[in-house]
């Protein structure tokens, strides 16, 4: 991911090495790419711990900015007070998305990016045309440049998961909260 200052600075929202690394490639071609790393949903600590510094070892070898935002998943746990029986995919989970990509758009505007995006959407778990409408408003309320996009299409996660086998990433099987981890 070699670096260039022409091209236009794209604040990437990442949760993990294995959806990020593929899709921060892919970007690199028309985006001066950084790593926006804000989960705060993600729990146990440890859990948090493997999978940023999974990413975060991965992007440093791509000489990838790598910008970690302060997560506390207490915090997180109170915004989410009444949502926590909400099945994944519900009102939690938009609550969620929102809550992370907020933080991207405002990070994005405070710091000069042209735009953000975010690689909650590659999954085929996560809901890619609601993540995309939230963008998009984000975008609105920010001023700053939404970058929406159908990632899973032309093998998106397939290749994910090609790189992901390739540099033998963890690939940890919940989403993320407490709640995704009891559902398995
Ligand atoms: S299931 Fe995933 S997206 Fe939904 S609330 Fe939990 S961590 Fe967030």
């Amino acid at each position: 991911m070699p670096n260039n200052s022409r091209k236009k600075q794209l604040l990437l929202h990442a949760c993990c090495a294995t959806c990020s690394g593929f899709l921060a490639g892919q970007l690199s071609a028309d985006y001066q790419v950084a790593i926006f790393y804000y989960n705060p949903n993600i729990y146990p600590q440890s859990e948090y711990v493997r999978r940023r510094d999974e990413a975060k070892k991965y992007f440093a070898r791509q000489e990838c900015r790598f910008i970690e935002s302060d997560s506390d998943h207490n915090k997180w746990r109170e915004m989410i007070v009444g949502l926590e029986r909400e099945p994944e995919r519900g009102k939690r989970c938009e609550f969620c998305y929102r809550e992370r990509l907020e933080q991207a758009a405002r990070y994005a505007r405070d710091h000069g990016f042209d735009a953000f995006a975010s690689t909650l959407a590659i999954s085929p778990h996560k809901d890619a045309q609601l993540i995309n409408r939230l963008g998009k408003e984000l975008e609105q309320k920010y001023g700053v440049e939404f970058l929406a996009g159908d990632w899973k299409k032309q093998d998106g996660f397939k290749r994910a998961m090609d790189l992901s086998h390739e540099h033998n990433f963890y690939r940890q099987n919940y989403c993320g909260c407490e709640y995704s981890r009891l559902e398995k």
